[in-house]
């Protein structure tokens, strides 16, 4: 376990990607950071923690088919990413 800033104690692997254009993602049980930087940024980890909870409450795998199909629902509705990603239900109330 690591703890960030005394402030989150962070009871899930952290594994380092460089290539990811995102900050983070989490892949359960991984928090997946693409910058080692950002193991000191409260608001990232907390982000993603929310969404390992998320997908322990549905079992993990019905996480990412319900994403997705948010995601694709979406981007055929607003035709845009960012649009698209943000209105991911999941992502609705997990602002950093
Ligand atoms: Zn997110």
């Amino acid at each position: 376990m690591q703890i960030l800033s005394n402030l989150i104690k962070i009871k899930y692997p952290i594994i380092f990607a460089p290539f990811m254009h995102v900050s983070g993602m989490a892949l359960f049980p991984f928090i997946v950071l693409s910058k080692k930087k950002f193991i000191h940024n409260p608001q990232i980890i907390r982000h993603e923690i929310i969404h390992l909870k998320q997908q322990l409450e549905l079992l993990i795998l019905p996480f990412y088919a319900l994403y997705l199909l948010n995601y694709l629902v979406n981007l055929l509705k607003y035709k845009n990413h960012n649009k698209a990603y943000l209105n991911i239900v999941f992502e609705q109330g997990n602002r950093f």
